[in-house]
């Protein structure tokens, strides 16, 4: 029915290249880091109010090359107040967007070392202040409320505390350790991810939420959002279910986590983080009124395992997060739909990517530089990407097809990859030789 696409598409469309503009403020990455870094233990101090934040991280980090006598680390527009080391404080510089730290002698390749930053600031993006709502949650760009390396490849672990006033109700990556009164009548909020993940999916999210809990499995599944009835939040989320088994069995790698958290805020495009996700109240109140309109909850979901699980090494193998998570609601809508819906994804997506080429905008799907992707970039990496993906599924077909990819997910759970990597899963998995297929489809190589 005419509304019913109506509803689909837009929801479908608007959403990602939103969610692609929100995370771009993420990429000032340091290349060729001499460390790597093993956890993060942060206390956040949001004001809703004031629209400030403060905070303190320890980072964990050993060190990967001889002789390093500086590190950098992201801070985005935060103020950095201290660096200390074993209890002395260090020298520091401050590039744009980076802390530049002085070592106190040459650190060697192999040893471990943990540097302790205070900091504050007054994010523009990155933290979401919403203060006639009493809401704030992360967008994407961590590095904004939180030190860290916001480089994909390097998957850190995080204790994560945030300190909120009382009465709101709050979600963060990883499990719940603990909610204790903190100073001045407020609460502090204790979350630990044990699994190492990309800082990108590093989040947290409190308002005035309504909330609803099921089981499914032996995940706990928990659906959240200020305005909203508990019926509608059940409502709303009512596919959940059978999409986290759909997508479980696509990718032969059970969901990782005990829980898996939807969130209403007042405004995002949908976006992923550890064990959660956050959609908008529009996009709820959308998929109120018209129940088929998923697709983003799908999208979202997908992420969980190709793009949370299985991370693109660099940004340079976006693709593998965005046109995997696009393709994978696709399959999704085909399942629950039917063949037409998928049909008709991949029809909406070929389109887009047709409108890029006719434009003589197409390009690898390697990208050699994503600092300044332009929205045709965005629309390959996202409707290409999953077109590409269905073309595959053609080529090969859907038994060889899902067998690569259950191969590539398996092999590569909780790691990062490169376009190389997938290409090897898929030939392994399904025992085609697909090299002049990547040549052809993805590089673009005559
Ligand atoms: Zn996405």
């Amino acid at each position: 029915m005419p509304r019913r696409l109506r509803n689909h598409r837009v929801y479908w469309t608007v959403g990602l290249l939103c969610l692609l503009t929100a995370r771009e403020p993420a990429r000032g990455q340091a290349e060729n880091r001499a460390f790597d870094v093993l956890g993060y233990v942060a206390t956040i101090r949001p004001d809703i109010e004031t629209r400030r934040v403060s905070g303190e991280v320890t980072i964990s980090l050993r060190f990967s090359s001889n002789d390093v006598k500086t590190i950098e680390f992201d801070r985005g527009e935060l103020a950095i107040e201290e660096v200390r080391h074993e209890g002395k404080r260090l020298g520091f510089a401050l590039p744009p967007r980076r802390v530049r730290v002085q070592l106190p002698k040459p650190a060697a390749r192999g040893t471990s070392a943990d540097f302790v930053i205070s900091y504050h600031g007054e994010p523009k993006t990155g933290l979401q202040f919403v203060p006639e709502r009493q809401q704030v949650y992360t967008i994407f760009s961590t590095s904004q409320w939180l030190v860290c390396v916001d480089a994909p490849g390097d998957k850190a672990t995080l204790d994560l505390q945030v300190v909120l006033p009382a009465g709101l109700r709050a979600i963060g990556s990883g499990a719940l350790v603990s909610e204790r009164p903190g100073p001045d009548g407020t609460i502090v909020h204790r979350w630990r991810q044990t699994q190492p993940v990309s800082t990108y999916l590093f989040g947290f999210a409190a308002g005035r939420f309504t909330e609803v809990e099921a089981m499914h499995g032996k995940t706990t599944l928990r659906y959240l959002g200020d305005g909203f009835s508990r019926d509608d939040l059940s409502r709303i989320f009512a596919d959940t279910p059978d999409i986290l088994e759909f997508f479980a069995g696509r990718a032969g790698v059970a969901y990782r986590d005990a829980t898996y958290t939807q969130v209403l805020v007042a405004n995002t495009a949908g976006q992923e983080a550890s064990g959660f996700s956050l959609l908008s109240d529009a996009y709820g109140r959308a998929v109120r009124e018209e129940p088929t309109a998923i697709s983003l909850i799908a999208h979202e979901l997908a992420h969980q395992w190709w793009g949370n699980l299985v991370t693109c090494r660099d940004w340079t193998h976006f693709w593998l997060n965005e046109g995997f998570a696009t393709f994978m609601a696709a399959a999704y809508d085909e399942h629950r739909f039917g063949p037409e819906a998928y049909r008709r994804d991949i029809e909406r997506a070929r389109v887009r990517y047709e409108e890029v080429r006719q434009n003589g905008d197409d390009r690898s799907l390697v990208f050699t530089d994503w600092n300044r992707p332009t929205p045709s970039d965005r629309t390959l990496v996202y409707q290409k990407g999953a077109y590409v993906l269905h073309l595959l599924r053609q080529e090969i077909g859907d038994e060889r097809f899902w067998a690569g990819i259950r191969r590539y997910t398996a092999t590569h759970a909780g790691g990062s990859v490169t376009t190389d990597d997938f290409r090897r899963s898929m030939e392994e998995g399904s025992g085609a030789n697909l090299q002049s297929f990547f040549d052809r489809q993805i590089y673009l190589r005559p």
